[in-house]
């Protein structure tokens, strides 16, 4: 089965509560089974406007679901916390990316992986890179390590919070 990793962030409605809840539901899925799970970093948005604080983590899953599958889960996981899509990269409850899918690199009309955006966000490589090795190679053949060379921590902070990923194993 694919090990996949899935980008977890929130900026409204209680962040932390959001993330705990995209965990539980994820641990739910009879098809997803939670490895680990990072710390919960805290960053400042990015977007129009004053917005409240970020809180990302990442999750590290074993998935029988194919990676479409996968993004249907995760999108219905987003529906049903109450995610509004009117404003382009606005305040979120809930956001879920598909980082990576095995060693896959996908590009259909609604999935690209590994997600185009993650190089550039310090708030997805970090907590990304506490579940992997350091010398962690992505499809690309790039390493996490040049990532992180690449993009500074500055700005990210350890949020003091904790969550329960229910990992199995
Ligand atoms: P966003 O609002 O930034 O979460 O983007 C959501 C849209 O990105 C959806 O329409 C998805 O079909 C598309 N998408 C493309 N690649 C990915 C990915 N790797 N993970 C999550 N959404 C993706």
């Amino acid at each position: 089965m694919p090990v996949a990793y899935i980008a977890l962030g929130s900026n409204l409605e209680n962040p932390a509560r959001q993330l705990q809840a995209a965990a539980d539901a994820m641990a739910a899925e009879t098809q997803i089974r939670i490895i680990a799970g990072s710390s919960v970093v805290r960053s400042a948005a990015v977007g129009p406007g004053p917005q409240p604080d970020y809180l990302n983590a990442v999750v590290a899953i074993d998935t029988s679901l194919p990676a479409e599958t996968l993004l249907d889960r995760l999108q219905a996981i987003e529906h049903a916390q109450g995610r509004e899509r009117a404003i382009h990269w606005g305040p979120r409850t809930l956001d879920l990316d598909l980082l990576l899918y095995g060693d896959q690199q996908i590009c259909s009309p609604r999935l690209q992986v590994p997600h185009p955006a993650m190089a550039q966000r310090h708030f997805v490589l970090y907590p990304l890179a506490e579940l992997c090795a350091a010398d962690f190679v992505l499809p690309s053949g790039e390493t996490l390590a040049a990532l992180l060379s690449n993009c500074p921590a500055d700005g990210l902070a350890d949020s003091g919070i904790t969550l329960d990923y229910h990992p199995q194993h």
